[in-house]
């Protein structure tokens, strides 16, 4: 249909995202789809039994707005329990439809026109939209290739009396990458004294490898004062499609937060809430995440030897970054789109995480998939490269 009015895009540069883009390819032209970020493998069947019985027993109205009670508790034991700070179920914690809103939530409820928030570049697609929103001005740092480490002298030159906030991603999505303690040491003395929130995404926050331990901003007193800190249950538990996360920090950041949620989403699937509330007394279940990963990880590595991807360091999430330039001279997004149609191998090109398109030849493959899945592409790539 012709539309009536004619529309000055508010947003005229933004497409559809890479993630959407590269699943509909792969798709289009039945290529592993080892691109967007979720798992080809099922839950454990208990978590939706239970999520049945919560609906047939009639749990199937309004949630209260921050979240049920039996999952904001399981929530705050958790946090008490890995990062040794307890946030208080009435007023420190919410739950949210996903890590997205809650990131956007937050944002919105402190980034006023004209304000400047710092995020870090390579960066994941969904903050910069949200900052640019509200009216908010981004402002980049960098994670410098090949290792993708902060540089915290060039966050304390790019803060000014407008950063209103600071937003940082561990374990990173798509570099892998972990921030330290020396990192958030670092962190902490460059909003010492201001009023910048730390706006901190830790949706894999149990996904880290090798022994690392996952530096969460909740275990650090001075920067959990003034943080929010996001998480998401589909991350954990292998289910991105229930859309289902929470965020934890101060009450006063809270009650704001509260303020924009409840005219957001107001609340979250009610029964979905309960099942998670279930499912969380097995601290095991989360506990055992960085092991099944790392193993995935490791499995992905060995069936890809032999391929000619230069593998970078995956220290964390289920994400795993490649070289290609020296075997293709092709630019990522049309290297990408290639080994789609003509391999049959769906990944993400770098570029699309760089605000300013920089392509240093660098794809991401996630390697949440069994492992026939993985190895079907294994062969793909192996046959054609
Ligand atoms: N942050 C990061 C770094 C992510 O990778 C993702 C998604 N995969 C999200 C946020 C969004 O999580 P959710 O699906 O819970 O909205
Ligand atoms: N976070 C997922 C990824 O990085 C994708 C989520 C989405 O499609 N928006 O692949």
């Amino acid at each position: 249909m012709e539309s009536a009015v004619r529309i000055d895009s508010r947003f005229p540069q933004v497409g559809t995202t890479i993630f959407t883009v590269m699943s509909a390819l792969a798709a289009e032209v039945g290529a592993v789809n080892l691109s967007q970020g979720f798992p080809d493998f099922q839950a454990e069947p208990v978590l939706f039994d239970a999520l049945h019985r919560h609906m047939l027993a009639g749990h199937n109205q309004y949630a209260p707005m921050a979240g049920m009670p039996a999952l904001r508790q399981a929530i705050v034991d958790k946090v008490a329990s890995l990062y040794g700070t307890r946030f208080d179920v009435e007023r420190e914690v919410t739950v949210t439809a996903g890590a997205t809103q809650a990131l956007f939530t937050a944002i919105a409820a402190f980034v006023r026109p004209g304000d400047e928030v710092i995020v870090f570049n390579p960066v994941y697609d969904s903050y910069a939209p949200a900052i640019e929103t509200v009216g908010g001005t981004v402002v980049h740092a960098h994670l410098r290739f090949p290792d993708y480490a902060p540089d915290w002298s060039e966050v304390a030159a790019l803060v000014t009396p407008r950063t209103r906030m600071i937003v940082v991603n561990s374990p990173h999505n798509p570099t892998g990458s972990l921030l330290s303690a020396v990192d958030l040491e670092k962190l902490a003395e460059i909003v010492r004294g201001t009023d910048i929130v730390v706006l901190s995404d830790e949706v894999y926050e149990h996904i880290v490898f090798d022994g690392a331990q996952h530096e969460s901003l909740c275990a650090h007193p001075e920067l959990a004062a003034r943080s929010l800190v996001v998480s998401s249950f589909g991350k954990t538990y292998h289910i991105t499609g229930w859309k289902i996360g929470y965020i934890v920090g101060p009450q006063a950041l809270m009650a704001e937060f509260r303020k924009v949620h409840q005219f957001n989403v107001f609340t979250v699937h009610a029964p979905s809430q309960l099942a998670l509330a279930d499912y969380m007394q097995d601290a095991a279940r989360h506990a055992a995440l960085a092991g099944f990963y790392e193993q995935k990880r490791d499995c992905f590595l060995d069936l890809m030897a032999g391929t000619p991807f230069e593998w970078l360091p995956c220290r964390g999430t289920y994400f795993q970054l490649a070289r290609y330039g020296h075997f293709s001279d092709l630019p990522d997004r049309a290297f990408a789109e290639w080994l789609a149609r003509e391999v049959g191998v769906a990944v993400i090109p770098l570029s699309a995480f760089n605000h300013d398109g920089r392509d240093e030849r660098v794809v991401r493959f996630c390697f949440a998939k069994r492992e026939e899945t993985l190895a079907e592409a294994a062969h793909r790539l192996k046959r054609a490269l």
